[in-house]
C-alpha cells in the first residue's frame, strides 16, 4: 500500500515535470530563445549595413525569410498544445537560416550563431537533440566550405574544425545541464507531492481525533506544563459547567468533604496522577453529580503534558447505592428470624428424650443456620464499611488446609454431579498452617460453588492444595467459559458480575469473591485469578505458612 503510494507519487511527479518542461515552460522558452536569436541576427545585419558589407542577394533573402518564419512561429504557436516533436522544426529553420546568411556573407561571422539552435535543441531534446543539431550544423558548414575551397575562393583553416566542435561542446554541456535540472525538478516535485500527502494524512487524522473527541460522552482535557488547558472536548466543557455550579466537593462515600483544592480534579490539574477517583459535586441532599477522574502523562517523558479523562457516573453510583441499601435492609430483616430459628433449635436440642436421628438433623440445621447468620453478618459488615473492603475478624488456629479443602469438595460433589461435573482432588496435599477454619471454609465453598455454577456442564474442576514457595497454595481450576480479559481486574469488586453471566439465569449478588478476598487478606494472604475466555478460570489463594504452631 505504502509502496504503491510512493510509486504513484513518483509517476505523477514525472508527469508533472514533463508537462512543465514541454508544456507551460516550453512556450516561454521557445519565444525567448527565438527572440534572442532574432535580435542578434538583426544586430549583425545592422553592423554589416553600417560597414557597407551587406550583400542582399537571393541567398540572403532566403536566410532572412527563414529566420523570420521561425521567429513568427515561435511567438504565434501555442507550444503547450502541439506535440513536442513539432518544436524540433524551429532549431532546424534557424540552422538553415544561419547557414544561408553565412553563405551570403562568409566573413560576417554569422556561423557563430549556430550555437543558439544547437543549445536550444540540446535543452529540449537532450543528448539526441545535441548530437543531431551539431551533426547537421557540421555537415552544412563543411558542405559550404567544401564548395568554396573547390571553387578556389576559400582555404581550410583551424576554424574548419573549431567551429563545429565548439557548437557540439556547447550543445552537449547544455544537454547535460538540462538533464541535471530535470532530475532536480523531478526530485523536488516528488518531495513536494509526498509532503502534500503527509499533510493530507495528518489533517485526516486530526479531523478524526476531533470528531471522536466531540462524539464521546466522557470529558477529555489536556493540561500543559504550565497548568493551562490546551484541549477540552464538549463533554468536558459540560462537566466543567457542573463543577462551577457547585462549590462543595465530596469523596466517594458522598459524605466526606474534600478540603479546598484537594479534590481529584484540582489535584490532576496540578499535575498529580490520579487513578479512577470519584468526586461528588454538591452537598448531600442537594442535586449532585458524581464524576470519576483519571489522569495520565502523555508520552514516556516524566514531566510531559497530562491528559485528564473524567466521566459522569452519577447514574451508576445512585444505582449502586440503591442496591447496597436494599441488600443491607434485606440482610438486616433476615437476621432477626434467623436468630430466633437458632434459638429454637437450641431449645429443641436440649430436650433429653430426643431420638438420635432427630438430634443429628437438628445439629445439621443448627450448623447451616449459623453459617447463614455469618453470611448475613458479612453482608451487613460489607454494607457499612467503605468500598475498598471490610475489616473481617478471623480466629486462627492450627489446621490442615488439605482437610478443609477435601471437606469442601465433598460438600460440593452432589451439586457438581447434578450438572455432570467431576471434582478432581488428586492435587490435595497436606498443608498444615494456622487459619480460621470456618472462614477459610467459606472461601473454599464460594470458589467451589462458583466453579460449579459458572463452569461447563459435564466439565471438570481441579482442586489442589499444598505448600508452595513458602506459602500454602490452594487452587480451584475449572474449564468453563471463563471471564473476559478486560473484566478480570474487577472480579473481586463488590457486586461484580461478569458480562457473560449478567442477565442470565444464574443467581448471584457478586459479593462472594469480595468477601473471600477480605477473608484471605485478614489471614495475611492473597487471592488471584487467571482466566482465558472459553478455556476456563483459575483462582489461587495463598496463605502464609505459620510453622510455629504447626510443628
Ligand atoms: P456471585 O457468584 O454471587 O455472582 P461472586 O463474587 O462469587 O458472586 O462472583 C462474582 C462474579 O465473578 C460472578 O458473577 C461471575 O460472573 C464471575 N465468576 C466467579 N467465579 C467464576 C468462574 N469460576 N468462572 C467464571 N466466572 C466466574
Amino acid at each position: 500500500m505504502q509502496q504503491q503510494t510512493t510509486a504513484r507519487a513518483a509517476a505523477s511527479a514525472r508527469a508533472t515535470g514533463r508537462e512543465r518542461w514541454f508544456g507551460g515552460a516550453l512556450g516561454g522558452t521557445v519565444g525567448l530563445n527565438q527572440s534572442l536569436l532574432a535580435i542578434v541576427i538583426v544586430l549583425g545585419l545592422a553592423i554589416e549595413l553600417a560597414l557597407g558589407q551587406l550583400v542582399t542577394d537571393g541567398v540572403f533573402a532566403a536566410g532572412v525569410a527563414c529566420a523570420l518564419v521561425a521567429t513568427l512561429a515561435a511567438v504565434a504557436i501555442p507550444w503547450s498544445r502541439v506535440p513536442t516533436w513539432v518544436s524540433a522544426f524551429l532549431p532546424l529553420f534557424d540552422i538553415v537560416a544561419i547557414a544561408l546568411l553565412r553563405q551570403s556573407s562568409p566573413a560576417s561571422g554569422f556561423g557563430l550563431l549556430w550555437i543558439f539552435p544547437a543549445m536550444w535543441a540540446a535543452w529540449a531534446f537532450g543528448l539526441v537533440g545535441a548530437i543531431a543539431s551539431s551533426a547537421l550544423i557540421a555537415l552544412i558548414y563543411w558542405a559550404f566550405l567544401a564548395s568554396t575551397v573547390l571553387s578556389g575562393d576559400g582555404t581550410l583553416a583551424a576554424s574548419t574544425l573549431l567551429l563545429p566542435l565548439t557548437v557540439a561542446a556547447a550543445a552537449v554541456v547544455t544537454a547535460l545541464m538540462a538533464a541535471r535540472g530535470r532530475r532536480q525538478n523531478r526530485l523536488l516535485a516528488e518531495q513536494s507531492h509526498e509532503l502534500q500527502e503527509a499533510l493530507g494524512r495528518a489533517e485526516t487524522q486530526e479531523r478524526l481525533v476531533t470528531e471522536v473527541l466531540d462524539a464521546v460522552d466522557f470529558g477529555v482535557e489536556r493540561i500543559a506544563l504550565d497548568g493551562s488547558a490546551t484541549l477540552t472536548n464538549p463533554a468536558q466543557r459540560r462537566q466543567h459547567a457542573a463543577e462551577q455550579a457547585s462549590a462543595r466537593r465530596f469523596a466517594r462515600d458522598g459524605a466526606t468533604e474534600f478540603p479546598e483544592g484537594e479534590d481529584p480534579v484540582t489535584r490532576a490539574r496540578r499535575g498529580e496522577l490520579i487513578e479512577r477517583e470519584l468526586v461528588w459535586y454538591g452537598a448531600p441532599g442537594e442535586e449532585r453529580r458524581a464524576v470519576e477522574v483519571t489522569s495520565r502523562r502523555l508520552g514516556a517523558d516524566g514531566d510531559a503534558e497530562l491528559v485528564i479523562v473524567s466521566q459522569d457516573v452519577t447514574e451508576q453510583e445512585l444505582a449502586l447505592r440503591a442496591r447496597e441499601d436494599l441488600v443491607a435492609s434485606v440482610s438486616h430483616e433476615l437476621r432477626t428470624p434467623l436468630t430466633s430459628i437458632i434459638g429454637y433449635i437450641d431449645l429443641a436440642s436440649d430436650v433429653p428424650a430426643l431420638p438420635d436421628p432427630a438430634r443429628r438433623s437438628l445439629d445439621v440445621a443448627n450448623r447451616n443456620a449459623e453459617r447463614l447468620l455469618d453470611l448475613i453478618s458479612d453482608i451487613l459488615a460489607d454494607g457499612s464499611s467503605n468500598r475498598t473492603g471490610v475489616q473481617i475478624r478471623v480466629a486462627p488456629e492450627p489446621v490442615d488446609v488439605a482437610e478443609l479443602v477435601a471437606a469442601a469438595a465433598e460438600a460440593a460433589t452432589p451439586r457438581a454431579a447434578e450438572v455432570g461435573m467431576t471434582i478432581d482432588q488428586q492435587g490435595i496435599h497436606p498443608a498444615p498452617t494456622e487459619a480460621d477454619p470456618r472462614r477459610l471454609r467459606q472461601v473454599l465453598d464460594n470458589l467451589l460453588s462458583n466453579a460449579v455454577k459458572y463452569g461447563r456442564h459435564g466439565g471438570r474442576i481441579e482442586l489442589s492444595c499444598g505448600i508452595d514457595r513458602g506459602t500454602v497454595r490452594i487452587a480451584v481450576r475449572d474449564d468453563g467459559p471463563g471471564i473476559p480479559a478486560h473484566e478480570l481486574g474487577s472480579v473481586f469488586d463488590r457486586f461484580f458480575r461478569s458480562s457473560l453471566v449478567r442477565g442470565g439465569t444464574m443467581h448471584g449478588n457478586g459479593l462472594g469473591l469480595s468477601i473471600s478476598r477480605d477473608i484471605v487478606r485478614a489471614h495475611g494472604g492473597e487471592i488471584s485469578v487467571e482466566s482465558t475466555e472459553g478455556r476456563g478460570t483459575l483462582f489461587v489463594v495463598r496463605l502464609p505458612l505459620v510453622q510455629r504452631l504447626t510443628r
